[in-house]
């Protein structure tokens, strides 16, 4: 080893490396970038590349691959996508020893990648570091930081549940993890999915985050933000801020603003509610279409798609700004102004990425005249905007003109995307410059003279002045008209096919025209650098102004859809009333095409504040649980909603659950999944929480699902005391209305008119009628006769008392318990066994199968279950 690896250049290599052990090294040289040893070997596999070696002949020969410097974009995005960090080591200009010298100039990894062009402007990509204090009580610190925009969240959590639940939210691609929490069984379904970094120990440092902040924002205290008392989350900053700026060599300019995430500033959505309500991601397929976030995303800039997507993650419980939000998407529903606002946004670029990217340096000559083509844009509509009172106060004064006017004096309209060959700047702003490109037009004139004069001289009547990069200028002659070619030309290169000639004059003008032009393309870079570091003063001024069109674009979206959609502004205050007139469905209802959405009333408050919701399969309960929670999401993110009214109270906390056989994207374990997340909900729901079941206890056995169905349901009435929905299938589960003042049945109604099953989509008072199973099975194709029999049997079991006392019962269902035999079990199970007799599964489809087996079960008598 020591012989392959032991030449000036390979130690430089293993120096360089040995910064990095953890990402791919990209090593310059010349026109690729090189990997060695294990690197190469694992970039071979993950791109694709051929696995060659340095030293073929040596006995120890050093593996390496390679890729092309211009292609360098798209590798990265793969060694990214796969979850690679990749260091970029670049040859240092100028240096002239025999070993060229070289330092890593970026570290690029998922959490903080190279350019926003490669980004989908609607979705931020979070950095995240997590460390935990000692001590009896612990306090998890967490930092989050969006690289291209400077986006910067602290946050401080009292147990690892809660600190799970941010970093969901956030959804990092990247971790960065203090040894006291990578090992934490409790955060670890929050690392799944990431790329995890180990954080240096001592990396982790409160002062030295605080320090840090202090210079990024120019402060001498972090009061102003709420942050000084953070230990916590500030050494999780430290740690963050050392990882991008010193590590992977991303300067922060842009980190202009930092925000504190308080406990309970936002209401709480926990993963599984997120899940269940297809905000970001269907349940099935993931895909963006058919959520929430795509219904309402109408935004039009890139600030404005990733403000509202953090409105959708964190509702607000405060009311005032919420109000404010409900005022100001409210005056845009108004078309004359929402219109001209939203044809204006539609100029505005993704203000605070070019603001990121002129903060890093990074910045094209193309995002500086799109700043000034946005802020131009902005100009006459900010003044209307500014006299609309609800808009008013969250708009900024400044709308940074002069910035404008600099870029726009100093850069051509349509400049290309290289800044080193020069049409960048505009006549006039430099006097040098000016004469420069008149030189080089002079030249190139006088270039196209000799071409004419040439021409004329010898009768070619084809022949051409040519240029190019390796040659300079030539006059070009075909094989068939060299007798006629002058002797004062002389060859230059021979083709197949023509000759390349050169004169004397030719020359001269030449090295007159290409110095110039060399001089002039250097002038041009330096005159956009100084453009490109005077914008980069203006980066806060920049934010602030971005800051305010993300929230103009997010309300105008919402106003857009509130009126293309019929949504009405819902009365939000802190009662425990939710009261909705003629509620739908957001997606069902956009999505609906041959079935018009059935609208439906709903009213809970402290007293009512438990419904048992039954009703067939398929008759729309599910859909009504999550109408409910949707339209409590949308009104406290200062939406409007889709009903004919709502008033909402307040909720703190969102818990959706669906039962386990309902939620077909997960298969394993599912019921005790299913039960330490009810759980999870008992302990934390509180009477201002709204809590949704949908079917939970389905994933085990009757009795089993019954007795926890009806002891969760006792305890969210008596101690959690929320307002919830319960929908279920055990319709023994309707007798707890009797018991419990503060429950109430209700069914999704079907009609029953001549034994048609009809889904009718309507909310009504009662438990639903216990039929419906008889008429399923009609539909399954059960004979008449049986069908004749099973409502015989079905007025005779009716009559039967139906319950015990709950709190007898649930003894009755404890498992260790046998259950008494239940009386008339003969005759039921006569009835079962010519109704199964009846079937035929050869003929049956699975959806007839289901149904059967429901019809099955209501040939039961009413206590025994299975
Ligand atoms: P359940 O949970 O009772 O089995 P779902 O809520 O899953 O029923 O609804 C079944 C189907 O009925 C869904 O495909 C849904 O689109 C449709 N649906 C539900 N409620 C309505 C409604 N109010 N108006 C129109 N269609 C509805
Ligand atoms: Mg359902």
């Amino acid at each position: 080893m020591a012989g392959a690896t032991d030449t000036p250049m390979m130690r430089q290599y293993l120096d360089l490396k040995a910064q990095v052990p953890d990402a791919l090294l990209l090593y310059r040289m010349g026109d690729f970038y090189e990997l060695f040893l294990d690197d190469a070997r694992v970039a071979a596999a993950a791109l694709d590349l051929t696995l060659t070696s340095r030293n073929k002949n040596d006995p120890d020969p050093v593996p390496m691959a390679g890729v092309p410097h211009h292609a360098l974009d798209a590798y990265l995005r793969r060694l990214l996508d796969a979850g690679h960090k990749v260091a970029i080591a670049e040859q240092r200009p100028g240096a002239s020893a025999k070993l060229m010298e070289r330092d890593i100039v970026r570290v690029v990894s998922p959490g903080v990648p190279m350019d926003p062009e490669g980004l989908d402007a609607r979705e931020p990509v979070w950095l995240g570091a997590l460390t935990r204090s000692g001590g009896a009580h612990p306090v998890y610190g967490l930092a989050f930081l969006e690289v291209s925009t400077g986006d910067l969240r602290l946050a401080e959590r009292p147990d690892a549940a809660e600190a799970l639940a941010e970093l969901h939210r956030f959804d990092p691609r990247e971790l960065i993890l203090a040894p006291s929490v990578a090992e934490d069984a409790a955060l670890s379904p929050g690392f799944s999915g990431r790329t995890l970094s180990a954080g240096e120990p001592r990396a982790f440092d409160a002062g030295a985050g605080r320090r840090r902040l202090h210079a990024q924002l120019g402060v001498a205290d972090l009061a102003a933000f709420g942050a000084s008392g953070l230990d916590p989350a500030l050494a999780a900053a430290a740690a963050l801020l050392a990882y991008v700026t010193d590590r992977a060599r991303v300067p922060l300019g842009h980190l202009q603003h930092l925000a504190v995430l308080p406990r309970g500033s936002a209401a709480v959505l926990d993963e599984a509610t997120r899940r269940n309500l297809e905000l970001l991601r269907t349940l099935r397929g993931g895909s963006r279409n058919g959520t929430l976030l795509a219904l309402l995303d109408r935004t039009l800039t890139g600030p404005g798609a990733r403000l509202l997507r953090d409105w959708l993650l964190q509702p607000l419980v405060a009311l005032a700004p919420l109000h404010a939000r409900q005022d100001a998407v409210e005056a845009l529903t108004d078309a004359r102004l929402r219109r001209p606002t939203r044809e204006a946004l539609r100029e505005v670029a993704d203000i605070e990425r070019i603001a990121g990217k002129v903060a890093q340096a990074r910045a094209h000559a193309r995002d500086l005249v799109g700043l000034q083509r946005s802020l131009t844009a902005l100009a006459p509509l900010w003044g209307r905007l500014a006299a609309v009172p609800a808009l008013a106060p969250h708009l900024v004064e400044d709308l940074l003109p002069d910035v404008a006017d600099d870029i726009a004096a100093t850069l051509v309209d349509d400049p290309p995307l290289a800044l080193t060959d020069g049409g960048l700047i505009r006549p006039g702003v430099s006097a040098e410059l000016d004469r420069l490109a008149a030189l080089g037009r002079d030249g190139r004139q006088a270039i196209a003279a000799i071409e004419e004069r040439e021409r004329a001289r010898t009768g070619i009547a084809s022949l051409k002045v040519k240029h190019n990069r390796v040659v300079g200028y030539f006059l070009e002659v075909t094989e068939a008209q060299l007798a006629r070619v002058p002797a004062d030309w002389h060859l230059k290169q021979h083709m197949s096919g023509a000759r390349r000639y050169m004169t004397a004059e030719l020359k001269e003008y030449e090295e007159a025209v290409l110095g110039a032009d060399d001089r002039r393309t250097a002038l041009e870079h330096d005159l956009f650098l100084a453009l490109r570091a005077r914008v980069a003063a203006a980066v806060p001024r920049l934010m602030a102004l971005a800051r305010a069109v993300a929230f103009v674009d997010t309300v105008a979206a919402l106003a857009e859809v509130a009126v293309e959609r019929r949504y009405v502004r819902p009365l939000v205050d802190d009662g425990l009333t939710i009261e909705i007139e003629a509620g739908r469905h957001p997606v069902v209802e956009a999505a609906a095409t041959d079935e018009r959405f059935v609208p439906n009333d709903l009213a809970l408050d402290a007293q009512r504040r438990l419904i048992v919701l039954t009703g067939p399969n398929m008759a729309g309960k599910s859909t009504v649980m999550r109408q409910l929670a949707l339209t409590v999401l949308l009104a406290q993110i200062g939406a409007f909603v889709p009903a004919a009214r709502a008033r909402i109270g307040l909720c703190d906390r969102l818990f959706v659950r669906v039962g386990a056989s309902d939620d077909l994207a997960r298969g394993q374990s599912t019921f005790m999944v299913e039960m330490s997340e009810t759980a999870w909900i008992l302990r934390h729901a509180t009477p201002r929480s709204l809590v949704l079941l949908d079917e939970i206890g389905r994933g085990t056995s009757t009795y089993d699902g019954l007795a926890i169905a009806w002891a969760v349901a006792e305890a969210v009435h008596d101690s959690a005391r929320c307002r919830a929905i319960f929908a279920t299938h055990y319709h023994e589960l309707c007798a707890l209305a009797d018991e419990r003042p503060g429950v109430l049945n209700q069914h999704v109604a079907v009609s029953d008119r001549g034994e048609q099953v009809r889904f009718l989509r309507t909310l009504r008072d009662g438990g639903a009628s216990r039929s419906y199973g008889i008429q399923c099975a009609r539909l399954a194709g059960l004979p008449e006769p049986v069908l004749a029999r099973a409502r015989a049997l079905l007025v005779e079991l009716e009559k039967r008392p139906v319950h015990p006392p709950p709190s007898r019962q649930l003894a009755l269902f404890a498992p260790s318990t046998p259950a008494p035999a239940p009386a008339p079990v003969a005759p039921a199970l006569q009835a079962l066994a010519d109704a199964l007799r009846a079937i035929d599964p050869d003929t049956l489809n699975p959806r007839q199968a289901h149904d059967a087996l429901y019809a099955l079960r209501a040939l039961l008598p009413a206590d025994t279950g299975d």
